[in-house]
């Protein structure tokens, strides 16, 4: 057998696939939008005028619904459910890992003469009980000895899903601790969201609006992915161990010609956006828009905005769906940040905006003289925010995966700043020069702004180096990585909103009980935050080392890698933020550090034990056959008096032996495993054995250039980016 033969049974699978799965064009929008979700319209349909109204409530204010509506709201439930095929249910919830997690539970009751009958109470929608000790759970372990139930939010709404032999009833859920902390990454995004309306109806208030409607973020998150044919996948056991490659040398072609990105879109993965674009409608995921993204065999996917804690739900039923199809369509779909070295990675654009039915979207800049000074003092707000919180920011997205892409020269800095705009950065200048001519001596607000604020919503020309960026009536996070949840980086985003319009507030309301004028207390309240807090703001190249200079000059912390990162969540004024905010509890957020701290040392020590045993059983032997091949050759050839020659045989020889004792000294890193602390542990993970790793990978990928063909064992980058 020759060494290439895993290889060449993958390229042979996938040339010889027939062009497209056969199928069929879906149902009409109209008919499929939303079928499989128990949304008002269903309940409308099914419950009493009274029930529709308690739960239309809950729905609103999110508080727990009483036991007889809930019983009710079940009954409903069920026989929508059951009208479906569905047997089982299933609260879904979201642990503090990026994943989703579930557990079904039947229909089924046997009474007492052996029949069985289907139930499903109020109690059991409302309340679910999963063994919660397996789920990770940092310093909560000790206190409640990690038992945790979950219960339904009302705010979103349940759906079914389907199978070819059933459907199952999912139930959003919150996942919390017996003793009340919340153990999951829905009940604090609930509570950010909560904290930020508070403060924003403070200002609003202050501002003279006596109709408030609660306040809600929303949030449209634009998601990157790439396709991989699965049997490429399934002979790569760094891919299917760690979503991405661990080896592998470069594509003689690349993504050098830009002939991907936007390019006509091949039929086969159409066929496979088609159907799980299909599966999303049916789920009421409004799927608006997917391309070619920049990476041969990269995608994305966004969504129409919805509001943050529905969003949030569906990115995650997106990012399942989206793998279970793919694995339907002979694809692996990686959600990782840099499964290929050298090329493009993934990222997940988190959109973000804050609003409600009364005041409308209060980071558009709108049209009106009131409309403008709530835009700029929301806008300013996210720039005190940003800038006192952005190593939080930094944290929430902190992974072992996207540290391959943060700072590489095709995703933000790890640095966070803030793009405004030119237009904008202009007008908050002016503010902080105090001649801004947005704010009349006559104390009446210049409509000119009106013409200037509306700008440039030409997404062509945007600043694409910039971490977080104001893009028209709405930021961008754009640091956030593929596989991230949206969760955390919504909720730092609302929590810090919220500290700043607290901070807005109370200065708003000296400045008016000392008898100024609101649009000149605006003014002077913009004009000290601007004087305190502009220097986060950067339109220039976030790649360029000069930004790196200049940051570190202005006080912009840098925290290149995760190791650096997570451990902002314990500093004082993160804790102290979060508590104040009463978005999370210090236990809650050390329990966080510690999953998040833990699941970074784990994610790496996988790679390099994966490292290892592919560099020693896999590449190792496929360099040993070879070189026995060569030597064989010149030897033979030097008994008949030719002289062949060696350099090869050379240079092979040596990076073989290199690589083994790069694996070897990684393997021995490996066994170390006392860490006086977890901060530690992650600093050894980055500083030690990563680099380690890079070495293994260097001698690797340099044997894949000189090893021939035949001998080489892994598929390689051309093949899985350009064999389709
Ligand atoms: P681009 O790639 O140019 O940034 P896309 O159309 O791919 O733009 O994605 C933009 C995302 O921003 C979409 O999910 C869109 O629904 C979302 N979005 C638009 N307006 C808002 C808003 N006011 N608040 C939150 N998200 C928004
Ligand atoms: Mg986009």
């Amino acid at each position: 057998m020759s060494g290439n033969e895993t290889r060449l049974r993958a390229i042979n699978a996938v040339t010889s696939r027939s062009a497209a799965p056969s199928g069929s064009p879906g149902a009409p929008l109209s008919e499929i939008w939303g079928c499989d979700v128990f949304n008002l319209a269903t309940m409308e349909e099914s419950l009493s005028a009274s029930a529709f109204k308690a739960m239309k409530a809950a729905r609103q204010t999110g508080a727990p619904l009483d036991s007889a509506t809930a019983d009710v709201v079940a009954a409903a439930m069920k026989d929508w459910a059951i009208g479906k095929g569905v047997k089982f249910f299933s609260h879904i919830f979201y642990p503090l890992t990026n994943i989703t997690a579930e557990k079904h539970d039947g229909f089924i009751v046997i009474n007492s003469d052996g029949h069985a009958i289907t139930e499903f109470t109020g109690s059991l929608l409302i309340k679910g009980e999963p063994d919660g000790s397996s789920f990770p759970n940092g310093s909560l372990r000790t206190t409640n000895a990690a038992r945790g139930y979950t219960s339904w939010d009302p705010t979103s709404p349940a759906y079914v899903t389907r199978t070819a032999n059933g459907a199952t009833l999912m139930i959003p859920s919150v996942f919390m601790s017996w003793t009340g902390e919340s153990l999951d990454k829905k009940i604090p995004l609930l509570r950010s969201n909560a904290a930020m309306s508070r403060a924003a109806e403070r200002v609003l208030t202050l501002m003279g609006e006596t109709d408030i409607d609660s306040l809600n973020a929303s949030c449209g998150a634009e998601q990157e992915y790439f396709l991989i044919d699965s049997h490429f996948a399934n002979s790569r056991p760094d891919l299917l161990l760690t979503g991405r490659t661990l080896f592998g040398a470069p594509s003689p072609k690349g993504q050098e010609f830009d002939d991907h990105y936007f390019g006509v879109i091949p039929e086969r993965v159409q066929v496979f956006m088609q159907d799980f674009e299909d599966q999303l409608f049916r789920l009421g995921i409004p799927a608006k828009t997917h391309h070619n993204e920049v990476a041969p065999g990269q995608f994305e996917l966004a969504p129409y905005f919805e509001s943050a804690n529905v969003a949030a739900d569906h990115q995650q039923l997106m990012m399942t769906t989206m793998q279970a199809t793919a694995k339907a369509h002979g694809f692996v779909c990686l959600l990782h940040e840099k499964p290929f070295a050298g090329l493009n990675g993934s990222g997940k654009h988190v959109n973000w905006s804050v609003g409600n039915s009364t005041q409308g979207n209060l980071l558009d800049p709108g049209s009106t003289p009131a409309e403008n000074l709530y835009f700029l003092l929301f806008c300013g707000a996210v720039i005190r925010g940003a800038h006192l919180y952005g190593p939080l920011l930094r944290a929430v997205i902190a992974t072992a995966s996207n540290d391959h892409r943060l700072g590489a020269n095709e995703a933000p800095p790890a640095i966070i700043s803030i793009d405004l705009g030119e237009q904008l950065e202009e007008v908050f200048n002016d503010i902080k020069r105090g001649n801004s001519s947005a704010f009349r001596e006559d104390d009446t607000m210049d409509l000119g702004i009106a013409e200037i604020l509306p700008f440039d919503r030409d997404p062509g020309d945007r600043n694409r180096t910039s971490p977080f960026a104001f893009t028209g009536n709405r930021f961008e996070f754009r640091a956030v990585g593929s596989s991230n949840s949206v969760a955390g980086p919504l909720i730092a985003m609302n929590t810090m909103l919220a500290d700043s319009l607290d901070w807005i507030a109370d200065r708003l309301e000296s400045e008016l009980e000392a008898g100024t004028s609101r649009i000149k207390a605006v003014a002077s309240v913009l004009k000290e935050l601007m004087e305190q807090h502009s220097s986060v703001i950067f339109a220039g190249d976030g790649y360029s080392e000069e930004w790196h200079r200049e940051a570190e000059a202005r006080g912009l912390r840098n925290l290149p890698t995760a190791a650096d990162a997570i451990p902002v969540l314990m500093e004082p004024d993160v804790v102290s933020l979060f508590e104040r905010t009463e978005v999370l509890l210090p236990v809650e957020l050390e329990s966080r550090f510690e999953v998040y701290a833990e699941q970074y040392v784990m994610s790496i020590a996988v790679e390099a034990r994966t490292t290892v045993e592919m560099a020693k059983t896999s590449i190792y032997p496929a360099a040993m056959s070879y070189l026995s091949h060569l030597a064989g050759t010149i030897h033979q050839a030097a008994s008949l008096d030719i002289r062949l020659d060696t350099s090869t045989l050379a240079s092979i020889g040596a990076e073989t032996d290199a690589m083994l004792a790069a694996a070897n000294a990684l393997d021995e890193a490996m066994a170390l495993d006392d860490f006086g602390s977890v901060e530690a542990h992650m600093r050894y993970c980055a500083d030690t054995i990563r680099p380690l790793m890079a070495t293994v990978r260097l001698h690797a990928d340099n044997l894949e250039t000189e090893v021939a063909d035949e001998y080489w064992p892994l598929p390689k980058y051309r093949e899985m980016l350009f064999i389709k």
